[in-house]
């Protein structure tokens, strides 16, 4: 179908090894001063100018058609895929901007690894191209990462993603609207059905503001979708009338296929 896969390598939620040592900081912290003193840089391809070039953009490609109405995953004929077929997610439908491969896979990483906060809003916008019903929605909310990930990482880059979604289609952000109730083993070393074990009652209602609303959930990126399956689970207790998802990026590459993750082990 035209749609270049990449090797079966995922790590949406992995971070590259040895970032938490000293050398990785002291790489972060140059980094930060020296945005004070240079012009940005592309988080796709470095190039100087912006947080994420043209170029990069039109590399950006769409998740290839026909997809499942449910869950967004790319299936080989119409008509909805074989998972969702035997039990469909908790959400009423997913839908991702773009395949979660080349400059956009390096500027989520650069987001979410290397405190690139600055490419949400160029990313941010990119989602925007999703919504084509705005008015139908009432709050976009985030996936919300367990607070003590939030305080290492210093910001939730779902979070910044929302919001800079929702200035440009103008749907308000409610970033309190779940919580992360329990801390969850990084999603990339397993399969689909370890992924939805371990993201399980991860969830939590914490406000009473989704009540009788209609929400779009938001995340960087999705694999098997259990994550936004298990928000979407919190979003039902807080009362909300409609519960859709939207990423950015989806990893994808074999229609009806399921990235498990096993080349990542
Ligand atoms: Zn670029
Ligand atoms: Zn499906």
């Amino acid at each position: 179908m035209g749609l270049k896969m990449e090797p079966l390598v995922l790590t949406p939620d992995a971070p590259p090894k040895g970032l938490d040592s000293w050398k990785a900081r002291f790489v972060r912290a140059g980094n930060i001063l020296l945005d004070l003193v240079l012009p940005p840089r592309c988080a796709g391809c470095g190039k100087v100018g912006s947080w994420f070039c043209d170029d990069c953009k039109e590399s950006i490609q769409p998740v290839p058609e026909p997809i499942c109405p449910i869950c967004g995953r790319p299936v080989a004929e119409e008509g909805l895929c074989r998972f969702c077929k035997i039990s469909p997610p908790k959400l009423e439908a997913i839908r991702s901007a773009a395949v979660f491969q080349g400059p956009l896979r390096k500027a989520i990483h650069a987001l979410k690894y290397y405190r690139r906060k600055e490419v949400a809003e160029p990313l941010g916008s990119i989602m925007a191209a999703r919504i084509h019903h705005p008015e139908a929605i009432d709050y976009l909310v985030p996936i919300p990462l367990h607070p003590r990930r939030e305080q290492e990482r210093g910001y939730n880059q779902s979070a910044l993603l929302a919001q800079a979604l929702g200035k440009e289609v103008g749907i308000p952000v409610v970033l309190h609207g779940l919580e992360r109730v329990r801390h969850t083993r990084p999603q990339v070393t397993l399969s689909a059905e370890e992924r939805r074990k371990n993201v399980e009652g991860a969830f939590r209602c914490s406000s009473g503001e989704l009540r009788d609303k209609s929400i779009l959930l938001i995340d960087d990126v999705c694999t098997t979708g259990a994550t936004m399956d298990a928000a979407a689970e919190a979003a039902w207790d807080c009362g909300a009338r409609h519960v859709w998802g939207l990423t950015l990026a989806r990893a994808v590459w074999d229609p009806d296929g399921i990235p498990d993750g096993s080349a990542a082990r």
